[in-house]
């Protein structure tokens, strides 16, 4: 995640937990968060990093024509690949200020620019196409940081490139129940054996003010057999808490 405005805790970063939701839904393991301000040193170091212990790092932000928007001329650095300019992403963006009747400025020329051997993701919401650029190292693919133009892009492109890429088969479903009248530590004491003994299902705790939610997550092939997995845990689950607890329901997955 790119922007000094995260830092300051001046927007909230929506697109991490969009992006992390998105990821688990279509079984792709989310292993770091890296949050950075736009700074070029930082976020050259953040690539090197998240490229040394991942094979794919998704950015979001910084592909703007301002000039603290630097995501790609530092994924060109870290990468080794220089920004090379391309026509046809420069006519998009003309055409794009054309229908809108916005003046161009030089620095939009820079919106076209892709680090060598990167192919562009359309962005029809938007001036700056996205980029997945690959390396022996592993593949960087950078998003805009306005939801509306990464979502879209996330949903459509980048989700089934890396699924086709790792040959990603698997979804990761979870059922959440609600635990009324019970303390989470008491919800923990009853339960903490079957946490602690999962694997998949995963079986995890979370506290809010009306409830305890118990949620348990199951990787699979598809959905069918990720609720295969769950029920014995959920039938377990609620037998231990039979009689401590005051009422335990369902949570509606659409809410
Ligand atoms: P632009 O072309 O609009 O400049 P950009 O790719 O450069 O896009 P940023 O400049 O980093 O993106 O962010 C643009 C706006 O998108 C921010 O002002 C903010 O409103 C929103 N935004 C950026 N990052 C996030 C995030 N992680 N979560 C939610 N919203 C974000
Ligand atoms: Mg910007």
């Amino acid at each position: 995640m790119i922007g000094t405005e995260l830092l300051l805790g001046q927007i909230q970063d929506t697109n991490a937990t969009y992006m992390a939701r998105a990821l688990a839904v279509a079984g792709v393991n989310l292993l770091w968060k890296t949050t950075v301000g736009d700074n070029a040193g930082r976020i050259c170091e953040a690539l090197r990093l998240g490229l040394g212990r991942s094979d794919i790092l998704l950015c979001s932000g910084g592909l703007g024509p301002t000039a603290d928007d630097i995501t790609r001329e530092c994924v060109a650095e870290v990468l080794d690949a220089p920004l090379e300019y391309h026509d046809d992403l420069f006519q998009v963006i003309v055409e794009r200020f054309r229908h809108r009747n916005r003046l161009l400025s030089e620095n939009n020329k820079r919106q076209a620019m892709l680090p060598r051997g990167a192919a562009p993701i359309h962005n029809p919401n938007g001036t700056a196409a996205g980029i997945i650029a690959e390396s022996d190292r592993g593949a960087v693919i950078c998003m805009p940081g306005v939801p509306m133009e990464l979502r879209p892009m996330l949903n459509r492109v980048v989700i089934p490139y890396i699924c086709w890429k790792f040959n990603v088969r698997r979804t990761i479903q979870y059922r959440v129940l609600k635990v009324y009248g019970m303390g989470e530590s008491r919800v923990d004491a009853a339960i903490s054996d079957i946490m602690n003994s999962q694997a998949n299902p995963t079986v995890g705790l979370l506290a809010s003010r009306d409830a305890v939610r118990v949620r348990i997550a199951a990787a699979a092939a598809n959905t069918l057999e990720a609720e295969t997995l769950i029920e014995p845990l959920d039938a377990l689950i609620r037998q231990r808490l039979e009689g401590l607890a005051e009422r335990i329901v369902q949570e509606d997955a659409t809410a």
